[in-house]
């Protein structure tokens, strides 16, 4: 794949990288151990003034960054400026609470002191998507780097900007030199990285096929991984829902980053006593959103990212109405210059078609009438991933059920799912396993190291 940022919103590619050779990379992955070794003996409060200067970055420059983001991926201006001040949030999050998070744990034992510590591995190989192309990152960086740990980048091959405006970033705010590179390579240069001794594990946010490739290399070199892959997430209405909330949030929930989120919820199910009434206002909250140039601030909707992207997205929803299901409104290629996609809402999916089981990776809503919890749980379950959910009802039996009861990473009860650097995030069954944010994500690369002292 080549490296270049090519602008959805017209389809002109604007500039070409040239790969990184095998010597730079290896050069990049030296530099990445050389500055472990320093890193891992500064004290929190050293890394975290580094890490809060990466935070003020951020937020300082969340305009410039933003316009980065919106000309390689396509995201509206406004969303990728909320995104680069999110970015801002995890690296002060993790300044702030690093310490306590990797704080030793006394445990009793026969010995006069034993206890849990949280050390760093080395150079972790983050292999990272281009939806949210800094947050992706920055939920991995901020945790690795105030453990301890060093951050070798392999970005899609379509954010190399990004890429380079992160790593930047981490330059500029004083870590050590190498301690966060990006490397410019495509797809089929990452096994020779993750074969590389130096390199002590690996972390994927992407699609099933990339995890699952990076997976089998780790599992083969005994290295850990954390995987974070698709999702086709249930949001659930219940008839005790506020109706007029759930339909405002779940417009968002699917239609946010112009649909291409692995947490959007993408399977909408709905009590049948409420069904007609929650279609047509979803129907009219569709219909009244802006599509358009996602540099301009009143645009609610740009471009999918590029046209593959956009014909996958057709093909699904064609292949759901040969199959039986019912265009409701919208769901449709737009004509004309840039990846542009309409919104849209389809009904009636038979479980025969793929698109009951497949995730769609753009603004598509399937709807599905259900007679109770109990049936859209079923339903909810039956899909090969298990990433998040969300569940609106006010009764205290039904929201309980639902927590035990859905089979995935998140439940989220009267609101969207979130990421949130306070909350554990990721995904069970094809989804992927492991955790980033909060504690968790701090300790996935970490030595767990039990310490006796007799
Ligand atoms: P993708 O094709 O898997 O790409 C993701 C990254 O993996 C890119 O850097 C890509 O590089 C690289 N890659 C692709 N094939 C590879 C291989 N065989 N070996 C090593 N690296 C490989 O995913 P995408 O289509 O860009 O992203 C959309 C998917 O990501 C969706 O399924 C979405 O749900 C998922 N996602 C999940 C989360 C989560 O947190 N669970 C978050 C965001 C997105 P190239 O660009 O060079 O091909």
């Amino acid at each position: 794949m080549t490296i270049k940022t090519q602008n959805p919103a017209t389809g002109k590619v604007v500039k070409t990288f040239e790969a990184h050779t095998d010597a730079q990379v290896d050069e990049a992955i030296k530099a990445s151990l050389a500055a472990h070794k320093v890193l891992r003996d500064w004290s929190f409060e050293k890394r975290a003034k580094a890490m809060n200067k990466a935070a003020d970055i951020l937020e300082d420059e969340a305009e410039r960054l933003g316009e980065i983001m919106t000309l390689e991926m396509g995201k509206t201006l406004k969303g990728a400026k909320a995104e680069a001040k999110k970015c801002a949030w995890v690296c002060r999050h993790y300044a702030d609470t690093a310490e306590d998070y990797l704080a030793d744990e006394m445990i009793e034992s026969g010995a006069s002191k034993s206890y849990r510590k949280y050390l760093p591995l080395g150079p972790v190989l983050a292999v990272m998507p281009w939806n949210y192309p800094f947050w992706q990152v920055m939920r991995f960086a901020a945790p690795a780097l105030m453990a301890g740990n060093t951050g070798l980048l392999k970005h899609a091959s379509n954010v190399p900007q990004c890429a380079l405006a992160i790593e930047d970033i981490f330059k500029r705010a004083e870590f050590p030199d190498g301690a966060f590179s990006a490397l410019l390579i495509g797809g089929s240069k990452v096994e020779r990285v993750l074969r590389d001794d130096r390199v002590r594990a690996a972390t994927l946010t992407g699609s099933e096929p990339a995890g699952a490739s990076v997976a089998s290399i780790c599992g083969e070199e005994i290295k850990p991984t954390v995987l974070e892959l698709g999702g086709s997430d249930p949001f659930i209405i219940m008839p005790s829902a506020d109706l007029e909330e759930a339909v405002k949030v779940g417009t968002t929930a699917r239609t946010q980053n112009n649909g291409q989120s692995c947490i959007a919820a993408k399977r909408f199910f709905v009590h049948a006593d409420i069904y007609d009434d929650v279609k047509s206002r979803f129907v009219e909250a569709f219909e009244a959103l802006n599509i358009g140039d996602p540099m301009k601030e009143d645009t609610d909707i740009g471009p999918l990212v590029n046209k593959d992207g956009r014909d996958t997205i057709a093909k699904q929803v064609e292949n759901a109405i040969k199959d039986g299901a019912k265009r409701v409104t919208g769901a449709e290629a737009i004509d004309g210059d840039g990846y542009y996609f309409k919104p849209g809402i389809i009904e009636d999916i038979p479980e025969s078609s793929d698109a009951y089981h497949e995730e769609i990776f753009g603004p598509v809503m399937l709807l599905f009438k259900v007679k109770s919890l109990d049936e859209a749980i079923s339903i909810a379950n039956e899909s090969p991933f298990g990433l998040g959910s969300s569940v609106w009802t006010t009764d205290k039996a039904e929201q309980e059920k639902a927590i035990t009861r859905i089979e995935a990473g998140a439940t989220f009860i009267n609101s969207m799912t979130a990421s949130d650097p306070r909350l554990p995030f990721g995904g069970i069954k094809r989804s992927g396993y492991g955790r980033e944010l909060a504690a968790e994500g701090i300790r996935a690369f970490c030595n767990v190291k039990t310490v006796s002292i007799a």
